[in-house]
Protein backbone atom coordinates (compact mmCIF):
# COMPACT_ATOMS: atom_id res chain seq x y z
CA UNK A 1 0.00 0.00 0.00
CA UNK A 2 1.48 3.45 -0.90
CA UNK A 3 1.77 5.77 1.77
CA UNK A 4 -0.55 8.29 2.94
CA UNK A 5 1.03 11.41 1.94
CA UNK A 6 -1.15 14.11 3.72
CA UNK A 7 -2.74 13.68 6.95
CA UNK A 8 -5.70 15.80 5.41
CA UNK A 9 -5.66 14.97 2.22
CA UNK A 10 -8.67 17.65 1.42
CA UNK A 11 -7.77 20.78 3.02
CA UNK A 12 -4.01 20.07 2.48
CA UNK A 13 -4.62 20.30 -1.54
CA UNK A 14 -7.74 22.04 -1.85
CA UNK A 15 -7.14 24.66 -4.62
CA UNK A 16 -6.71 28.41 -3.13
CA UNK A 17 -9.60 29.81 -4.29
CA UNK A 18 -11.63 26.85 -2.53
CA UNK A 19 -10.38 27.17 0.59
CA UNK A 20 -10.96 31.02 0.78
CA UNK A 21 -14.21 30.44 0.16
CA UNK A 22 -13.97 27.97 3.25
CA UNK A 23 -12.07 30.69 5.18
CA UNK A 24 -14.70 33.06 4.31
CA UNK A 25 -17.73 30.75 5.85
CA UNK A 26 -15.55 30.47 9.23
CA UNK A 27 -14.97 33.82 9.42
CA UNK A 28 -18.47 35.01 9.34
CA UNK A 29 -19.56 32.09 11.48
CA UNK A 30 -16.39 33.17 14.32
CA UNK A 31 -17.08 36.86 14.10
CA UNK A 32 -21.16 35.77 14.39
CA UNK A 33 -20.89 33.66 17.50
CA UNK A 34 -18.11 36.17 19.08
CA UNK A 35 -20.91 39.15 18.63
CA UNK A 36 -23.82 36.68 19.76
CA UNK A 37 -22.32 35.20 22.86
CA UNK A 38 -19.04 37.38 24.07
CA UNK A 39 -19.48 40.29 25.83
CA UNK A 40 -15.71 41.35 25.38
CA UNK A 41 -16.45 41.06 21.74
CA UNK A 42 -19.80 42.73 21.46
CA UNK A 43 -18.47 45.76 23.19
CA UNK A 44 -15.19 46.10 21.02
CA UNK A 45 -17.62 45.54 17.84
CA UNK A 46 -20.21 48.16 18.76
CA UNK A 47 -17.23 50.81 19.92
CA UNK A 48 -15.93 50.05 15.91
CA UNK A 49 -19.70 50.26 14.42
CA UNK A 50 -19.20 46.71 13.02
CA UNK A 51 -22.09 44.55 12.75
CA UNK A 52 -21.41 40.87 11.65
CA UNK A 53 -23.18 41.23 8.77
CA UNK A 54 -20.59 43.83 7.57
CA UNK A 55 -18.35 40.66 6.86
CA UNK A 56 -19.32 40.13 3.30
CA UNK A 57 -15.20 39.22 1.67
CA UNK A 58 -11.88 38.30 3.49
CA UNK A 59 -10.50 41.80 2.82
CA UNK A 60 -13.80 43.48 5.25
CA UNK A 61 -11.85 41.62 8.67
CA UNK A 62 -9.89 44.96 8.26
CA UNK A 63 -12.75 46.70 9.51
CA UNK A 64 -12.41 44.88 12.94
CA UNK A 65 -10.31 46.77 15.73
CA UNK A 66 -6.88 45.05 16.47
CA UNK A 67 -6.50 43.59 19.52
CA UNK A 68 -3.69 43.59 21.73
CA UNK A 69 -2.54 40.83 24.18
CA UNK A 70 -2.59 43.30 27.19
CA UNK A 71 -6.40 43.94 26.44
CA UNK A 72 -7.44 40.31 25.66
CA UNK A 73 -5.62 39.44 28.96
CA UNK A 74 -7.02 42.43 31.03
CA UNK A 75 -10.82 41.38 30.59
CA UNK A 76 -12.24 38.74 32.66
CA UNK A 77 -12.32 35.39 30.89
CA UNK A 78 -15.74 34.80 31.75
CA UNK A 79 -16.67 38.14 29.51
CA UNK A 80 -14.56 36.68 26.76
CA UNK A 81 -15.44 33.35 25.88
CA UNK A 82 -18.51 32.51 23.74
CA UNK A 83 -19.96 28.93 25.72
CA UNK A 84 -21.28 28.97 29.28
CA UNK A 85 -19.06 27.19 31.68
CA UNK A 86 -20.52 23.90 31.79
CA UNK A 87 -19.40 23.13 28.29
CA UNK A 88 -15.72 23.95 28.47
CA UNK A 89 -14.37 20.64 28.77
CA UNK A 90 -10.53 21.13 29.30
CA UNK A 91 -8.71 24.51 30.43
CA UNK A 92 -4.97 24.89 28.99
CA UNK A 93 -2.34 27.74 29.64
CA UNK A 94 0.30 29.61 27.85
CA UNK A 95 3.68 28.43 28.86
CA UNK A 96 4.25 32.14 30.08
CA UNK A 97 6.65 33.39 27.87
CA UNK A 98 5.54 36.84 29.20
CA UNK A 99 5.78 35.87 32.64
CA UNK A 100 2.21 35.69 33.46
CA UNK A 101 0.13 32.31 32.33
CA UNK A 102 -3.54 32.59 30.73
CA UNK A 103 -6.23 30.37 31.33
CA UNK A 104 -7.52 28.93 27.19
CA UNK A 105 -11.10 27.08 28.19
CA UNK A 106 -11.50 24.75 25.26
CA UNK A 107 -14.89 22.57 24.31
CA UNK A 108 -14.29 18.69 23.73
CA UNK A 109 -15.07 20.17 19.69
CA UNK A 110 -11.77 22.46 20.43
CA UNK A 111 -9.91 19.90 22.08
CA UNK A 112 -10.67 17.43 18.82
CA UNK A 113 -9.75 19.94 16.42
CA UNK A 114 -6.12 20.53 18.31
CA UNK A 115 -5.03 17.20 18.36
CA UNK A 116 -6.01 16.79 14.39
CA UNK A 117 -3.99 20.27 13.86
CA UNK A 118 -1.53 18.14 15.98
CA UNK A 119 -1.71 15.36 13.77
CA UNK A 120 -1.08 17.32 10.74
CA UNK A 121 1.83 18.98 11.63
CA UNK A 122 3.67 15.87 12.88
CA UNK A 123 3.31 14.38 9.73
CA UNK A 124 3.98 16.92 7.91
CA UNK A 125 7.62 17.17 9.57
CA UNK A 126 8.09 13.48 9.27
CA UNK A 127 6.59 11.54 11.94
CA UNK A 128 5.34 7.99 11.32
CA UNK A 129 3.31 5.30 12.99
CA UNK A 130 6.27 2.98 14.79
CA UNK A 131 8.05 6.20 15.63
CA UNK A 132 8.67 6.06 19.41
CA UNK A 133 8.35 10.30 20.35
CA UNK A 134 9.91 11.72 23.23
CA UNK A 135 7.89 14.22 24.58
CA UNK A 136 9.44 16.38 26.58
CA UNK A 137 7.28 19.11 27.40
CA UNK A 138 4.21 17.24 28.59
CA UNK A 139 2.23 18.50 26.28
CA UNK A 140 -1.00 16.45 26.54
CA UNK A 141 -2.22 17.48 23.29
CA UNK A 142 0.75 16.35 21.66
CA UNK A 143 0.86 12.82 23.28
CA UNK A 144 -2.80 12.24 22.05
CA UNK A 145 -2.12 13.21 18.64
CA UNK A 146 1.31 10.89 18.86
CA UNK A 147 -1.56 7.54 19.59
CA UNK A 148 -3.84 8.79 17.44
CA UNK A 149 -1.88 8.65 14.33
CA UNK A 150 -0.39 5.97 15.60
CA UNK A 151 2.98 6.47 16.85
CA UNK A 152 3.97 5.57 20.34
CA UNK A 153 4.54 8.49 22.84
CA UNK A 154 6.97 8.32 25.66
CA UNK A 155 5.68 11.28 27.91
CA UNK A 156 8.29 9.67 30.87
CA UNK A 157 7.27 10.26 33.98
CA UNK A 158 10.89 11.27 34.91
CA UNK A 159 9.43 15.29 35.27
CA UNK A 160 10.14 17.99 32.99
CA UNK A 161 13.15 18.70 35.14
CA UNK A 162 14.82 15.61 35.11
CA UNK A 163 16.61 15.37 32.15
CA UNK A 164 18.96 12.21 33.41
CA UNK A 165 16.49 10.04 33.12
CA UNK A 166 14.65 10.73 30.66
CA UNK A 167 17.75 10.39 28.12
CA UNK A 168 18.21 6.93 30.08
CA UNK A 169 14.24 5.96 29.34
CA UNK A 170 14.90 7.01 25.75
CA UNK A 171 17.80 4.86 25.16
CA UNK A 172 16.26 2.29 27.06
CA UNK A 173 13.00 2.61 25.23
CA UNK A 174 14.34 3.06 21.93
CA UNK A 175 12.79 6.46 21.08
CA UNK A 176 13.14 7.85 17.87
CA UNK A 177 12.13 11.53 17.85
CA UNK A 178 12.92 13.58 21.10
CA UNK A 179 10.47 16.80 20.95
CA UNK A 180 11.74 19.70 23.48
CA UNK A 181 12.13 23.26 23.63
CA UNK A 182 14.42 23.86 21.42
CA UNK A 183 17.44 25.14 24.36
CA UNK A 184 16.15 22.25 26.25
CA UNK A 185 17.02 20.44 23.25
CA UNK A 186 20.89 21.41 22.93
CA UNK A 187 21.14 20.86 26.87
CA UNK A 188 19.59 17.12 26.51
CA UNK A 189 22.31 16.59 23.28
CA UNK A 190 24.77 17.72 25.35
CA UNK A 191 23.87 16.20 28.31
CA UNK A 192 23.59 13.27 27.08
CA UNK A 193 27.33 13.08 26.03
CA UNK A 194 28.29 13.78 29.84
CA UNK A 195 26.13 11.11 30.53
CA UNK A 196 28.37 9.13 28.01
CA UNK A 197 25.52 8.14 25.56
CA UNK A 198 26.76 9.15 21.98
CA UNK A 199 23.17 9.98 20.79
CA UNK A 200 24.50 8.26 17.48
CA UNK A 201 24.50 4.92 18.75
CA UNK A 202 20.74 5.12 19.80
CA UNK A 203 17.68 4.81 17.63
CA UNK A 204 17.05 8.59 17.61
CA UNK A 205 17.30 9.79 14.32
CA UNK A 206 14.92 13.31 14.56
CA UNK A 207 15.22 16.11 17.05
CA UNK A 208 12.28 18.86 16.54
CA UNK A 209 12.86 21.95 18.89
CA UNK A 210 9.52 23.52 19.70
CA UNK A 211 8.52 27.06 20.63
CA UNK A 212 11.27 29.55 19.84
CA UNK A 213 12.28 30.23 16.21
CA UNK A 214 15.55 29.47 14.95
CA UNK A 215 18.20 30.06 12.41
CA UNK A 216 19.02 27.44 9.02
CA UNK A 217 22.84 27.70 9.86
CA UNK A 218 22.07 26.81 13.43
CA UNK A 219 20.28 23.69 12.12
CA UNK A 220 22.98 22.70 9.95
CA UNK A 221 25.53 23.02 12.57
CA UNK A 222 23.32 20.87 15.10
CA UNK A 223 22.56 18.46 12.50
CA UNK A 224 26.62 17.69 11.88
CA UNK A 225 27.23 17.52 15.39
CA UNK A 226 24.77 15.28 16.90
CA UNK A 227 24.53 13.09 14.01
CA UNK A 228 20.81 13.74 13.85
CA UNK A 229 17.95 15.46 11.32
CA UNK A 230 16.14 18.25 13.22
CA UNK A 231 12.47 18.07 11.48
CA UNK A 232 11.05 21.22 10.02
CA UNK A 233 10.36 23.84 11.72
CA UNK A 234 6.41 24.42 13.19
CA UNK A 235 4.75 27.40 14.36
CA UNK A 236 1.74 27.63 17.18
CA UNK A 237 1.28 30.06 20.67
CA UNK A 238 -1.04 28.45 23.03
CA UNK A 239 -3.52 30.81 22.41
CA UNK A 240 -3.99 29.69 18.92
CA UNK A 241 -4.71 26.09 20.14
CA UNK A 242 -1.82 24.06 19.20
CA UNK A 243 0.37 24.18 15.74
CA UNK A 244 -0.90 26.55 13.18
CA UNK A 245 1.60 26.30 10.56
CA UNK A 246 4.59 23.95 9.79
CA UNK A 247 7.18 23.48 7.12
CA UNK A 248 6.89 20.90 4.53
CA UNK A 249 9.71 18.40 3.41
CA UNK A 250 11.07 21.54 1.39
CA UNK A 251 11.90 23.84 4.41
CA UNK A 252 11.13 26.61 1.75
CA UNK A 253 8.27 28.60 4.58
CA UNK A 254 5.68 27.06 6.89
CA UNK A 255 2.33 26.12 5.29
CA UNK A 256 -0.24 28.21 7.09
CA UNK A 257 -3.17 26.06 7.84
CA UNK A 258 -5.50 28.09 6.55
CA UNK A 259 -8.28 26.60 6.98
CA UNK A 260 -7.75 27.14 10.56
CA UNK A 261 -6.88 30.62 10.89
CA UNK A 262 -6.33 33.76 8.81
CA UNK A 263 -3.12 35.43 9.14
CA UNK A 264 -2.20 39.02 8.28
CA UNK A 265 1.03 41.02 8.52
CA UNK A 266 0.95 44.65 9.79
CA UNK A 267 3.66 47.01 10.56
CA UNK A 268 3.91 46.79 14.03
CA UNK A 269 4.52 50.40 14.37
CA UNK A 270 2.13 52.26 12.21
CA UNK A 271 -0.61 49.16 12.04
CA UNK A 272 -0.44 49.41 8.31
CA UNK A 273 -0.81 46.19 6.77
CA UNK A 274 2.22 44.32 4.71
CA UNK A 275 1.71 42.40 1.28
CA UNK A 276 3.90 39.37 0.65
CA UNK A 277 7.70 39.39 1.51
CA UNK A 278 7.50 42.24 3.52
CA UNK A 279 8.63 41.77 7.60
CA UNK A 280 5.92 42.80 10.07
CA UNK A 281 3.86 41.82 12.93
CA UNK A 282 1.43 38.66 12.85
CA UNK A 283 -2.19 39.31 13.40
CA UNK A 284 -4.20 36.07 13.91
CA UNK A 285 -8.09 35.24 13.32
CA UNK A 286 -8.77 31.85 14.75
CA UNK A 287 -11.33 30.18 12.20
CA UNK A 288 -12.74 26.89 13.86
CA UNK A 289 -11.92 27.77 18.00
CA UNK A 290 -15.06 27.39 19.52
CA UNK A 291 -14.69 28.58 23.96
CA UNK A 292 -12.06 31.32 23.06
CA UNK A 293 -11.58 32.75 19.39
CA UNK A 294 -8.90 35.03 18.58
CA UNK A 295 -9.82 38.15 16.14
CA UNK A 296 -7.33 40.62 14.73
CA UNK A 297 -4.97 39.51 18.01
CA UNK A 298 -1.57 40.84 17.73
CA UNK A 299 0.87 38.07 18.14
CA UNK A 300 3.68 40.12 19.10
CA UNK A 301 5.99 37.36 16.69
CA UNK A 302 8.14 38.74 13.44
CA UNK A 303 7.72 36.90 10.52
CA UNK A 304 5.97 37.19 6.23
CA UNK A 305 3.69 35.73 4.23
CA UNK A 306 5.31 34.23 1.39
CA UNK A 307 4.15 35.26 -1.90
CA UNK A 308 1.97 32.56 -2.99
CA UNK A 309 2.93 29.80 -5.18
CA UNK A 310 2.81 25.71 -5.60
CA UNK A 311 4.49 24.06 -3.25
CA UNK A 312 6.82 20.98 -5.04
CA UNK A 313 5.29 18.70 -1.98
CA UNK A 314 1.42 19.11 -3.46
CA UNK A 315 0.04 21.11 -0.75
CA UNK A 316 -1.99 24.16 -1.94
CA UNK A 317 -1.50 26.10 1.76
CA UNK A 318 -0.31 29.15 1.79
CA UNK A 319 3.08 30.07 2.89
CA UNK A 320 4.97 32.52 5.65
CA UNK A 321 8.65 32.98 6.51
CA UNK A 322 9.67 31.04 9.72
CA UNK A 323 9.07 33.56 12.60
CA UNK A 324 11.84 35.84 13.35
CA UNK A 325 11.19 36.64 17.08
CA UNK A 326 9.24 38.70 19.49
CA UNK A 327 9.37 42.34 18.79
CA UNK A 328 9.93 42.70 22.61
CA UNK A 329 13.18 40.80 22.43
CA UNK A 330 14.59 42.93 19.79
CA UNK A 331 17.44 45.68 19.79
CA UNK A 332 17.42 48.42 17.20
CA UNK A 333 21.09 48.65 16.50
CA UNK A 334 22.43 51.76 14.22
CA UNK A 335 19.24 51.70 12.77
CA UNK A 336 18.33 48.28 12.40
CA UNK A 337 16.54 45.62 14.54
CA UNK A 338 18.51 42.56 15.01
CA UNK A 339 16.81 39.66 16.20
CA UNK A 340 18.01 36.71 18.04
CA UNK A 341 17.57 34.68 15.13
CA UNK A 342 19.69 36.90 13.04
CA UNK A 343 22.19 36.40 15.67
CA UNK A 344 21.83 33.26 16.04
CA UNK A 345 22.89 32.65 12.89
CA UNK A 346 25.86 34.61 12.80
CA UNK A 347 27.30 32.49 16.33
CA UNK A 348 26.07 28.94 14.31
CA UNK A 349 28.53 29.91 11.73
CA UNK A 350 31.72 30.77 13.60
CA UNK A 351 33.42 27.77 14.43
CA UNK A 352 34.18 27.88 18.10
CA UNK A 353 31.48 29.43 19.81
CA UNK A 354 29.07 27.61 21.58
CA UNK A 355 25.24 27.86 21.52
CA UNK A 356 24.63 29.61 24.05
CA UNK A 357 24.28 33.74 23.79
CA UNK A 358 23.02 36.69 25.28
CA UNK A 359 22.12 40.10 23.44
CA UNK A 360 22.97 42.88 25.78
CA UNK A 361 20.68 45.89 26.37
CA UNK A 362 22.90 48.53 28.39
CA UNK A 363 20.86 51.11 27.94
CA UNK A 364 17.24 52.01 26.67
CA UNK A 365 16.60 52.87 22.99
CA UNK A 366 18.93 52.66 20.14
CA UNK A 367 22.41 50.99 20.48
CA UNK A 368 25.61 52.20 18.72
CA UNK A 369 26.96 48.50 18.98
CA UNK A 370 24.90 45.42 19.31
CA UNK A 371 26.78 43.86 22.23
CA UNK A 372 26.67 39.58 22.53
CA UNK A 373 27.87 37.29 25.29
CA UNK A 374 28.29 33.75 24.02
CA UNK A 375 29.90 30.72 25.13
CA UNK A 376 32.93 29.16 23.56
CA UNK A 377 34.15 25.59 23.08
CA UNK A 378 36.74 24.32 25.18
CA UNK A 379 39.13 23.56 22.40
CA UNK A 380 39.65 27.13 21.28
CA UNK A 381 42.78 28.56 22.31
CA UNK A 382 43.26 32.00 20.54
CA UNK A 383 40.28 34.14 22.37
CA UNK A 384 41.46 37.83 20.72
CA UNK A 385 41.72 36.09 17.38
CA UNK A 386 37.60 34.19 17.71
CA UNK A 387 36.51 37.73 18.98
CA UNK A 388 37.82 39.43 16.29
CA UNK A 389 36.36 37.19 13.40
CA UNK A 390 33.11 36.90 15.65
CA UNK A 391 33.14 40.96 15.16
CA UNK A 392 33.89 40.68 11.46
CA UNK A 393 30.83 37.90 10.71
CA UNK A 394 28.28 40.59 12.41
CA UNK A 395 29.51 43.45 10.29
CA UNK A 396 29.75 41.32 7.23
CA UNK A 397 26.62 39.51 7.98
CA UNK A 398 23.87 42.16 9.36
CA UNK A 399 25.70 45.91 8.68
CA UNK A 400 26.57 46.58 12.25
CA UNK A 401 29.35 47.09 14.53
CA UNK A 402 29.25 45.06 17.69
CA UNK A 403 30.85 43.95 20.48
CA UNK A 404 32.06 40.30 21.70
CA UNK A 405 32.17 38.95 25.21
CA UNK A 406 33.87 35.22 24.64
CA UNK A 407 32.81 33.03 28.09
CA UNK A 408 33.62 29.54 28.97
CA UNK A 409 31.23 27.24 27.86
CA UNK A 410 28.71 26.23 30.63
CA UNK A 411 29.10 29.23 32.81
CA UNK A 412 25.83 31.07 31.00
CA UNK A 413 22.36 30.30 33.11
CA UNK A 414 20.71 27.67 31.14
CA UNK A 415 17.27 27.94 30.18
CA UNK A 416 14.41 26.42 32.39
CA UNK A 417 12.26 26.60 29.19
CA UNK A 418 12.63 28.91 26.59
CA UNK A 419 16.42 31.01 26.59
CA UNK A 420 16.30 34.33 27.49
CA UNK A 421 18.62 35.91 24.67
CA UNK A 422 17.80 39.80 25.50
CA UNK A 423 19.17 40.54 28.44
CA UNK A 424 19.13 44.40 29.93
CA UNK A 425 21.17 45.88 32.84
CA UNK A 426 20.11 49.21 32.59
CA UNK A 427 17.34 50.07 35.56
CA UNK A 428 14.00 50.52 33.72
CA UNK A 429 12.58 53.60 35.24
ZN1 LIG B 1 5.21 22.10 0.94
Amino acid sequence: MAERKYWDLEIETMPLGALKKLQLKRLQEVIGRAYEKSVFYRRRFDAAGIKPGDINALNDITKLPLLKDSEFRAAPVTERITVPTSEVYKVCSSGGTTGTPSPFPRTAKDWEEMVNKNCRAFWMVGIRPGDIVQIRPMYECFGVACTKMGASNLTICAGRGNMDNQIKLAKMMNATIVIDGLALLVQYLRRAEELGISIRDTKVRGAWGIGEGWADSFTKKMEARWGLTFLPRAYATSDMGALTACECDERKGLHIFADKCLFEIIDPETQEALGPGKDGELVVTTLTLEALPLIRWRASDITSLLPYEPCACGRTLPKMSPIKGRIAFSVKVAGKRVYPSDVEEVVADVPGLGEEYQIIADKPGELEKLKVKVEVESQVKDLEALKRKTEAAFNQRLGVESEIELVPLGTMERAVWKAQRLVTTYAKS
